[in-house]
């Protein structure tokens, strides 16, 4: 293949429109010939720059401006090496058809068009840098007030660290797993972080606090793929004197009281 990919991603687009100078043009059409990743992404562009120049306001050409256009048109796609053949690599069926279009339009929307469509480009280009600016800005600032909230439950006096561990009674499938929850009963805050293999295809693992007096409090559903680790923070209702945290096996999506096998358990002592 000659010469490099263009490296410009707007070559395309500008080459589409005929909006390369000379020099440029020739390097362009030297590589694309025997590139097919290149040939693909010029195909990509004349389309865009169809769909552009379709919806663009249609402007009535002069009827000498059209003489002169269609006698350019004619004498170019017919002419060996005439620059709509050089443009069109397919020169049979429907490219024919299409490289006039183009030959015809483009003159007729003139500066405005190019215009239009550059700062189209343009924009979209900043839009699409914008949104992965607000997008990374979200998650950090997400992850900052997780590991600040984190950072404060370890370090409060009154938060318990409580190790849950796997259940003699636990099915087979399930003979390890371990975990770990921070419970802070003043700001009803709580992390769970551990280990469990993946659950059956229906059933979620699901998280409960059992209370000194009531009945236990779901604390989260989760379904671990193999070898991940599983972080929870939930908030629950302050003032719960917890007894124990406890994982059971749920119907998928879980439930609203534990009714499966118990899989992990830490007592608070
Ligand atoms: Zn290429």
């Amino acid at each position: 293949m000659s010469g490099e990919h263009p490296t410009r991603a707007e070559d395309f687009d500008l080459y589409a429109l005929g909006a390369l100078d000379d020099a440029e043009r020739l390097a362009f059409e030297s590589h694309v010939g025997s590139c097919a990743d290149c040939t693909e992404k010029l195909a990509a562009a004349r389309g865009r720059m169809a769909i552009l120049a379709f919806a663009a306001t249609p402007v009535a050409p002069s009827p000498g401006v059209k003489e002169s256009l269609m006698r350019q048109v004619i004498a170019s796609a017919e002419g060996p090496g005439g620059s709509v053949a050089r443009v069109q690599p397919d020169p049979a069926g429907a490219g024919g058809v299409f490289a006039r279009w183009w030959a015809m339009l483009l003159p007729v929307a003139g500066a405005f068009a190019l215009a239009t469509i550059l700062l189209w480009l343009h924009n979209e280009q900043l839009d699409r840098q914008l949104a992965d600016l607000h997008n990374t800005i979200a998650q950090q600032k997400q992850e900052l007030a997780e590991t600040r909230h984190q950072a404060d439950l370890i370090a409060a006096r009154e938060t318990l660290v409580i190790p849950l561990s796997a259940q003699k009674g636990a099915p087979e499938d399930h003979p390890e797993g371990h975990a770990r929850v921070l419970y802070n009963a003043k700001e009803g805050m709580m992390t769970y972080d551990g280990w469990l293999p993946a659950a059956p295809a229906d059933k979620s693992y699901q998280l409960w606090l059992v209370p000194t007096n009531g009945a236990p409090i779901s604390a989260g559903v989760f379904n671990p793929q193999n070898g991940e680790m599983s972080h929870m923070m939930m908030k629950l209702p302050a003032g719960v004197t917890a007894k124990e945290f406890a994982v059971s096996l749920e119907p998928a999506g879980g439930m609203p009281h534990p009714t499966g096998p118990m899989i992990l358990l830490g007592p608070i002592t």
